[in-house]
């Protein structure tokens, strides 16, 4: 089933979300709160969009009947190339924003799916293995909106959550019952969770974490003492989207979770007390940071290309693009846009056939995503640089349009080569929400930290992703070595 924005928007209203607390509120119209309206409106034109674009709504073999594309389980390179082209429709939708769509969790769905018999049902028996099918069912027939967490709270991060004062900061089964087990703690950053129908609740814990952390499980967030606390909102209630066109569309909330004794029943349970499988689920049977990881590259693809319009647009207006160290500035944010188109494409030709899923090239995904937790923050430098001090001196809002006497002094002085003073404001405010608004650098601390920090992530490529390459290559460097003639003796 694919549902529409009103069918999504119903459920809310309906009470299919947590419990969510904002500025000392318990919050009770969500739906039309300043805080989540954006999102929720965002969210359910993801929902109508898959009934303006064909090619999102497929016929899905797996379950019998129409579902999104995001549920859609490639088995071929040319199944793997629908699926990119159908998130990037989506994400093309978002401009690149709004990673924290359905289509997310969808696809984690997904690929729990197609793992559920040769890496779920091997690790942890049959009854995981049917939970993981079953919930896979019941998310293409309901097509709700899970958000995640996967991060403890930041008590201590020099010793780990076992030695904490609390042990339970950190989400730990508490006791097991026979309807299932009881668990208690926190996790952050849940972003979407506020607005969410589902989670997905999924630690990133250690072969050597103490068992009681390591629980995968998925419930609904309406479930009795599942709560969350949001952050300020981001988009100012003052303004409209002509101050604020990205705030006023792509806004994302973000939340802490918390689970206040919260019975998980057994059959919502993927992933039990066997912390020594992690690496397994992460980087060999199932792969996880493969797929995350090619999915943030489609959404960086997609926001690449915004950049490099809005950068070129920028300089276009102002007769600053035939400046030479201008030209070098778009066409380095250009060249990372190249290097990411063909990340994915190469990520397709260059992917894994598996017995049940066709699978994207792991080195060249985690190596795209790595690197652009520095290449996006370096486009939002350059979109600094590009305009220089220009991106400052912008009239306060639409209504210094609106007053006759100040419009003609507008209409002279912000005027610019190629654009009327209406557009150039419009072009440097959309400017001013990408690189220096709340949620244009709440975007680039995403950017930079959503799959962890980047100097452990740079680091893991040496002792991680490329560890089984390393001996191909150093053996690139013996081979000359050995041909180099040693002294006489
Ligand atoms: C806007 C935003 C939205 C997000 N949304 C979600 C979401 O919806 N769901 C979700 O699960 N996650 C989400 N995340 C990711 C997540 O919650 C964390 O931010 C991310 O995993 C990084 O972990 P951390 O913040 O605990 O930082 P850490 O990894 O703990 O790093 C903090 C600092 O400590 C240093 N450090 C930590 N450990 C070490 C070490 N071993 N050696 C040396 N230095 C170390 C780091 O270099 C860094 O400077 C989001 C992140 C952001 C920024």
């Amino acid at each position: 089933m694919i549902r529409k924005g009103s069918d999504y928007i119903k459920s809310l209203k309906e009470g299919n979300h947590g419990e969510v607390y904002y500025n000392g509120e318990k919050v009770e119209d969500l739906v039309d709160h300043p805080a989540f309206k954006v999102p929720i409106r965002t969210v359910a034109n993801y929902y109508d969009l898959h009934w303006k674009e064909d090619t999102l709504r497929v016929y899905n073999t797996d379950v019998g009947q129409e579902t999104s594309i995001s549920f859609f389980r490639p088995k071929s390179k040319e199944d793997l190339r629908k699926l990119r082209e159908g998130l990037v429709k989506i994400y093309d939708y978002y401009h690149g924003y709004f990673g924290r769509s359905p289509d997310y969790l969808n696809l984690w769905t997904t690929v729990f799916y197609a793992h559920s018999e040769d890496y779920f049902g091997k690790a942890f028996g049959n009854k995981i293995m049917e939970n993981v099918i079953n919930i896979y069912k019941e998310s293409t027939s309901k097509d709700h909106f899970y958000t995640h967490a996967i991060v403890a709270p930041m008590y201590d991060r020099s010793r780990p959550p076992s030695q904490w004062e609390d042990p339970y900061i950190q989400v730990g089964v508490v006791k097991e019952t026979p309807e299932g087990v009881i668990v208690k703690g926190a996790a952050m950053i849940c972003t979407a969770g506020p607005y969410a129908e589902m989670l997905w609740y999924m630690p990133n814990i250690r072969r050597d974490t103490d068992p009681r952390y390591a629980i995968y499980f998925s419930i609904p967030t309406n479930t009795k003492g599942v709560k969350f606390i949001a952050r300020r909102g981001f988009y100012p209630k003052e303004y409209s989207e002509f101050e604020y066109p990205i705030s006023s569309k792509f806004e994302e909330s973000d939340s802490i979770l918390i689970f206040d004794d919260v019975l998980i029943p057994w059959d919502r349970i993927i992933f039990y007390k066997k912390p020594e499988e992690i690496e397994d689920f992460m980087w060999h049977k199932v792969q996880l940071r493969t797929w995350f990881n090619w999915h943030f590259v489609i959404q960086h693809y997609c926001r690449m290309k915004f950049y490099a319009g809005l950068a070129m647009a920028m300089a276009e207006a102002v007769g600053i693009n035939n400046f030479i160290n201008v030209q070098e500035k778009l066409g380095e944010i250009l060249l990372y846009l190249s290097m990411n188109e063909g990340a994915l494409i190469g990520a397709e030709e260059a992917g894994e056939s598996l017995p049940n899923i066709y699978r994207p090239n792991p080195f060249i995904s985690i190596a795209a995503s790595n690197f652009n937790m520095h290449a996006l923050p370096r486009i939002h430098e350059l979109l600094r640089l590009i305009p220089g001090g220009s991106s400052i001196p912008i009239p306060a809002g639409i209504k210094d349009f609106e007053n006759p006497e100040e419009r003609k002094m507008l209409d002279k002085y912000m005027a610019s080569k190629g654009l009327s003073a209406l557009d150039r404001v419009k072009l440097f405010n959309l400017l001013w929400d990408v690189i220096g608004s709340e949620s244009g650098i709440r975007y680039e601390q995403y950017d930079r930290f959503s799959r962890g920090d980047p100097t452990l992530r740079w680091a893991q490529m040496y002792s991680e992703v490329f560890k089984e390459k390393k001996e191909q290559y150093i053996k690139l460097v013996k081979d000359i070595l050995d041909q180099m003639p040693d002294p006489r003796k």
